[in-house]
């Protein structure tokens, strides 16, 4: 008696490999197999936080009202907030990722791996009670973490055929100034908050000098009116 229960236990507790995987699974609670959430964990996921503005604003004759130069602009902007969000209340990022995919159960995660454990779970305590955008952040722990077991690798090499809906991670990738700026400081990383302040802003001084970034800054500050962020 005592064997088939636990093989009963055993089959009813198989773990979801999606779930365990990329930390989100397209059946949600509703899984037939176990998701196994993460008592502690060095990364945390925010679910569908990245707006993709090319989703949202299509003109009607479908054709993509934000230009691919616009939307890169757009993102590199929304990863810098975030990742230094992330570094100065909460502790070391290790590595950031966003996904790019359009399914609900994927659209817009951010899955930031931090050095330390006790950061990710302070991390996911705070910005439970705080907002993004207008809306409320939803945060938690995730099993996540190696990218590579949850990327998708087709995506990688532009041959995905399952698109946006694909179920693996496609990966959105930030510019390689942007990469170099954010894990560049990893080199620097005993230096003051108001350092890195007066850093970023004398590059920014750096961009004023031709019209076209005059131009970005303007547009820059006026995204940041509108949409309030943090
Ligand atoms: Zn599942
Ligand atoms: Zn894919």
């Amino acid at each position: 008696i005592s064997e088939t229960i636990s093989s009963c236990f055993l089959t009813s507790t198989v773990n979801c490999s999606f779930y365990f995987k990329i930390g989100a699974c397209r059946h949600g609670d509703r899984c037939s197999r176990l998701h196994n959430r993460p008592t502690f964990s060095q990364t945390i996921a925010l679910l569908n936080i990245y707006r993709n503005p090319q989703n949202s604003a299509q003109s009607a004759d479908g054709i993509n009202a934000v230009s691919d130069v616009e939307m890169q602009e757009h993102y590199d902007e929304f990863f810098e907030e975030v990742f230094t969000e992330m570094e100065e209340k909460y502790g070391e990022v290790e590595e950031m990722n966003v996904c790019d995919n359009l399914g609900d159960h994927l659209v817009g995660n951010v899955y930031v791996k931090f050095r330390r454990e006790e950061d990710a779970e302070k991390a996911v305590l705070n910005l439970n009670n705080r907002w993004f955008n207008g809306q409320p952040i939803h945060a938690e722990l995730s099993p996540v973490t190696d990218f590579r077991e949850a990327c998708c690798r087709q995506y990688e090499m532009g041959e995905c055929t399952r698109g946006g809906f694909c179920n693996f991670m496609h990966l959105k990738p930030i510019s390689r100034e942007l990469r170099r700026e954010l894990y560049g400081r990893r080199r620097k990383r005993h230096r003051s908050r108001s350092r890195s302040r007066e850093r970023r802003s004398r590059s920014r001084d750096r961009n004023r000098g031709g019209g076209g970034g005059r131009d970005r800054e303007r547009r820059r500050s006026r995204d940041r009116e509108r949409s309030g962020r943090f």
